[in-house]
C-alpha cells in the first residue's frame, strides 16, 4: 500500500508551494491535479471549442490524452504526447478550468482515474480541491490548506509583480473570491474541507511554518 498525503483548498492558498516542499522533505511525489484540468482546458482552447457549449466539451475530451511524467522530481503533464507545462499557469487557462471545464462530469471522470492509479503506485502528496473528499478518500493524512482571499489576493500580486507583470489589487481578490464561489459550489465533487481533514489557515504563517506544521501532522 503506497502513502498518501491529500492537501486540498482555494485557489492562491499556497498548496502548491507547501505541496511541493513537504514531498521534497518526505521523499514523496508531488502531484499537482489542478495542472491536469488546466490541460484539458488548454485543449479546448487551442481546438477552438465553443465553451458554452457543454456538450461540444464532453465530446472534445475524449480526444485529449492527458498523462503525467516526472523529470528529476519535476512533474511534466503531456498533451497528447506534448509537453505543455509552461502553458498552463496563466490567468486565463486558469478562469476556463474552473467555469468551464472543471464542472464537466465526464471531464472528471477521465482525469480522476489518472489521479487514483498515480496514487496506488507511489508515495505521494496530491494537491487540488476534491482529493481528501473524493479522489483519495482513504488517504493517510488530509490537509485543508486557506487563508483570507485579502492575504492571498496580496501573495498573488507579489507574484506577479516580481515577474515584472501589472495588475490591481482589488481586481485579483475579486477574481479570487469568485474561484472560489465556483468551485464550492459547483454540482459534482465541489470544494470543501474533508470530516477528516486537519484545517491550516497560512494568513499568519511563513511557508516554513505551514511546512513544519504539516510535517508535524504528517507524524502523528
Ligand atoms: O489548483 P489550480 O489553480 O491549478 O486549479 C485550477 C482549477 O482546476 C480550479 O479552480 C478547479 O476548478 C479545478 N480543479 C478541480 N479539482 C482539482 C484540482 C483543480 O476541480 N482536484
Amino acid at each position: 500500500m503506497s502513502y498518501n498525503i491529500a492537501i486540498d483548498g482555494p485557489a492562491g492558498a499556497g498548496k502548491s508551494t507547501i505541496a511541493r516542499a513537504v514531498a521534497e522533505r518526505m521523499r514523496l511525489i508531488y502531484v499537482d491535479t489542478g495542472a491536469l484540468y488546466r490541460a484539458m482546458s488548454l485543449f479546448m482552447l487551442r481546438e477552438g471549442v465553443d465553451l458554452q457549449d457543454g456538450e461540444a466539451v464532453i465530446r472534445k475530451c475524449r480526444e485529449a490524452d492527458i498523462t503525467i511524467r516526472y523529470e528529476e522530481g519535476v512533474q511534466v503533464v503531456l498533451l497528447n504526447g506534448e509537453n505543455v507545462n509552461e502553458y498552463l499557469r496563466t490567468e486565463e487557462v486558469g478562469h476556463v478550468t474552473s467555469t468551464y471545464v472543471s464542472v464537466i462530469p465526464e471531464v472528471r471522470e477521465k482525469l480522476l482515474e489518472l489521479q487514483k492509479r498515480l496514487a496506488a503506485e507511489s508515495d505521494c502528496v496530491m494537491d487540488g480541491r476534491d482529493i481528501g473528499t473524493c479522489v483519495l478518500p482513504h488517504a493517510d493524512r488530509k490537509i485543508y490548506l486557506t487563508a483570507s482571499s485579502e492575504v492571498r489576493a496580496r501573495r498573488r500580486y507579489n507574484e506577479l509583480a516580481a515577474r515584472g507583470e501589472e495588475c490591481e489589487l482589488e481586481k485579483l481578490q475579486r477574481d479570487i473570491e469568485e474561484r472560489d464561489y465556483r468551485d464550492m459550489h459547483r454540482e459534482i465533487s465541489p470544494l470543501r474541507q474533508a470530516e477528516d481533514a486537519v484545517l491550516v489557515d497560512t494568513s499568519d504563517m511563513t511557508v516554513d511554518e505551514v511546512v513544519e506544521r504539516i510535517l508535524a501532522i504528517c507524524k502523528r
